[in-house]
């Protein structure tokens, strides 16, 4: 049986986005996902409507019923939706603390749309930074965690909160003809990479990112090798993404 990464995260009737990024993500990098659905969320490659979360109850009893039953190395989390889901996981992390953990702090969608109460989010996502192997917040995501506008002091403040590693993600800067992302572990940069910036916008883009990672991590890779491939993975999905309607984010072919 390969070795199996438990993602918490929710649906998007698109595909782009949530589990089924996930699942593609980590069927790619050589490990299997397993889903525990943290929402139900209602949204096309243009915006989000709405979405109903799990309750807390659902959320554990997914996770357990695996849990005894396929060879879990690490948790992912993506879109968690409400505060009580956010601290079951907590919980849960701290049942396993044999799990490595990557944390993609997942507050608004890439349309815009909302995927939660981000004010609450943020304050109960300082629960799980001490707990996460790695946590890959774009720059919008890491203003709103820290309440830092300077992306040096958010990085430090992020350490500070208890993270151990940070995969700081540029996409959302005005960066027009390159993406910069920076990999710090115990708040000391120990890489850098860009590539040329892709034309348009994707769906779905952070999860596959983030569930790419925890598969290498999954399959025996160290931290800095997982991202690595993780990152070269993700180029060459999002250059041959597909655009379903004009208006329409482009969805990552992962196949
Ligand atoms: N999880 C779900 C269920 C979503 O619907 C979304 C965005 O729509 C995300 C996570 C975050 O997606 P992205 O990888 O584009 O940041």
């Amino acid at each position: 049986m390969r070795p199996t990464v438990l993602c918490f995260s929710g649906l998007d009737p698109s595909g782009g986005a949530g589990l089924q990024a996930d699942i593609e993500a980590v069927g790619n990098s050589g490990a299997h996902a397993a889903i525990a659905c943290t929402a139900l969320t209602i949204q096309n490659s243009q915006q989000v409507f709405g979405f109903k979360a799990t309750s807390k109850e659902l959320l554990l009893a997914q996770a357990n019923a695996v849990v005894n039953d396929l060879p879990i190395k690490v948790v992912k989390s993506g879109m968690l939706g409400t505060t009580d889901n956010i601290a079951a996981l907590a919980d849960f992390l701290r049942a396993h603390p044999d799990y490595l953990y990557v944390l993609d702090p997942v507050l608004v969608a890439n349309s815009g749309g909302s995927l939660g109460n981000q004010a609450t989010l943020v304050q109960a996502f300082v629960e799980l930074i001490p707990l996460a192997t790695l946590i890959t917040p774009n720059t919008v995501e890491l203003r709103a965690l820290t309440g830092e506008d300077d992306l040096e002091r958010a990085t430090a403040k992020l350490f500070a909160m208890g993270a151990q590693a940070v995969l700081v993600k540029g996409g959302h800067e005005d960066t027009p003809d390159h993406i910069r992302n920076a990999l710090y572990i115990n708040n000391e940069m120990v890489s850098e990479t860009r590539c040329p910036r892709l034309e348009g916008e994707y769906h779905g883009s952070g999860c596959s990112l983030a569930s790419f990672i925890a598969g290498r991590l999954a399959m025996g890779d160290q931290l800095k090798q997982a991202v690595q491939h993780a990152e070269t993975w993700l180029f060459g999905v999002l250059k041959y993404a597909e655009t379903p309607v004009p208006n329409g984010q482009k969805i990552p072919k992962r196949f």
